[in-house]
């Protein structure tokens, strides 16, 4: 019998079916200031399940009511590579009720499905590569170095979870990462950037009918939205299309002005404006050169009108992600899909940005992503899962593990 074989015999499906509803049922939507939203049970949970193994795991909280976890199985080959694996324990709100055919944290099942939020994103890829482990242990964990489990909050949010993580240096030295998200068979190397930018225009009141005696905040963000929009054109014809990811996108998603205010006031100057802009990449594409354009439209602008007060912000910022197919980790994966499933997977891209692009971002560690569950499904109503996959996913985690953790060094 081989390692594969018998950690695949120490797999617990019925165990891992048992884990997914319970956590499932758990309702990890974080809600600032609504008492006891956030990911404290769900966290809880499984921490009780890693105890019980005697896989002693780490918890602290990010924030009050957010703990991160971390745990880890070395190998019994001794010193060897670190391989990462990734989940996150929020989801995000179920939105209008009456739109679920199913109760959102009823984790029911029907057939071969599972439904309810967070059974593709992603308490489905944790209970997988938690089992993936525990089976892994319970074989002897024949392999060399460590696997360390890493499972953050606020993966839905701005990730603060996995950033508190990455900065304790819990990522450091790893060999790779398998970011365990629902990517319907895909072994995707590849992630978009994000980059969220925030342009604030300050003006001055007046009366409509004496619009001479102020500034109004909005004309300058208008102006100024037709380069941005441009750019995009610009940005696609030096960068092209990524085979994976697709088109760059610039979307302005807010315009905003009066802040905070309504549209009683029509005869009203606003005297101030945002407009929130979307920005979404491939490889290639420098984010801080983007930034220096749209800063450079900015400072043109307001040199030749003075009397314009354009601020721009960076909200978030997280580039794109690639690893190369030679890559042994995705090899890895490559070949326990095959064996798991009979067929190769194909490479794949993934369109939003996850973790992983966190661990790359701030650790600098090649991340691949790979999981249990449709890729389209996550934040939808009657999101489900099925619930065979989520067995060939762990099997397809010990298969990978087992030949990326082969070599002691
Ligand atoms: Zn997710």
């Amino acid at each position: 019998m081989t390692a594969g074989d018998s950690a695949l015999h120490h797999l617990d499906s019925a165990g891992m079916r048992d884990f997914l509803a319970r956590f499932v049922q758990i309702p990890s939507v974080y809600l600032p200031d609504t008492a006891g939203a956030n990911e404290s049970a769900a966290a809880a949970f499984v921490v009780d399940v890693l105890t019980e193994w005697g896989l002693n795991p780490t918890v602290w909280e990010v924030q009050p009511g957010r703990p991160n976890i971390v745990a880890e199985l070395h190998g019994s080959f001794g010193a060897g590579a670190l391989l990462l694996m990734e989940g996150h324990t929020d989801v995000v709100t179920p939105g209008n009720l009456a739109n679920w055919t199913y109760p959102p944290f009823g984790a029911t099942v029907v057939g071969d499905r599972m439904y309810g939020r967070g059974t593709a994103d992603m308490k489905s890829g944790v209970a997988a590569m938690l089992y993936a482990v525990r089976a892994l242990q319970l074989a002897g964990s024949p392999f060399a170095g460590t696997i360390r489990l890493l499972i953050p909050v606020d993966e839905e949010g701005l990730m603060i979870g996995i950033k508190d993580i990455v900065a304790r240096g819990y990522a450091d030295g790893a060999a790779g990462a398998i970011i365990c998200e629902p990517e319907e068979h895909e072994v995707c190397t590849a992630q978009k950037g994000a980059l969220r930018l925030k342009l604030h225009s300050v003006g001055r009141v007046a009366h409509g009918a004496m619009p001479d005696e102020g500034v109004n905040a909005l004309t300058p963000l208008i102006r100024l939205l037709n380069p941005i929009i441009d750019l995009q054109a610009e940005l696609r014809s030096t960068h092209g299309d990524h085979p994976l990811l697709g088109k760059i996108y610039i979307s302005p998603t807010v315009l905003r002005a009066p802040i905070g205010g309504d549209a009683s006031q029509v005869n009203v100057l606003p005297d101030s404006a945002d407009v929130y802009l979307d920005i979404r990449t491939i490889p290639g594409v420098n984010h801080q050169r983007i930034v220096a354009t749209i800063q450079g439209y900015i400072d043109v602008l307001c040199q030749k009108h003075p009397s314009y007060q354009v601020a721009l912000t960076i909200i978030d910022d997280r580039p794109s992600t690639e690893i190369p197919t030679s890559h042994p980790l995705v090899q890895a994966l490559r070949a326990a899909h095959l064996k798991v499933y009979g067929d190769v997977p194909p490479y794949g891209g993934v369109p939003g940005s996850t973790d992983g692009t966190i661990i790359t971002r701030d650790s600098g560690v090649p991340v691949v992503v790979y999981g249990p569950g449709h890729k389209r499904i996550p934040h939808q109503p009657d999101e489900f899962v099925h619930l065979s996959e989520v067995d060939n996913a762990a099997r397809v985690y010990i298969h990978a593990a087992l030949q990326f953790l082969s070599t002691p060094v």
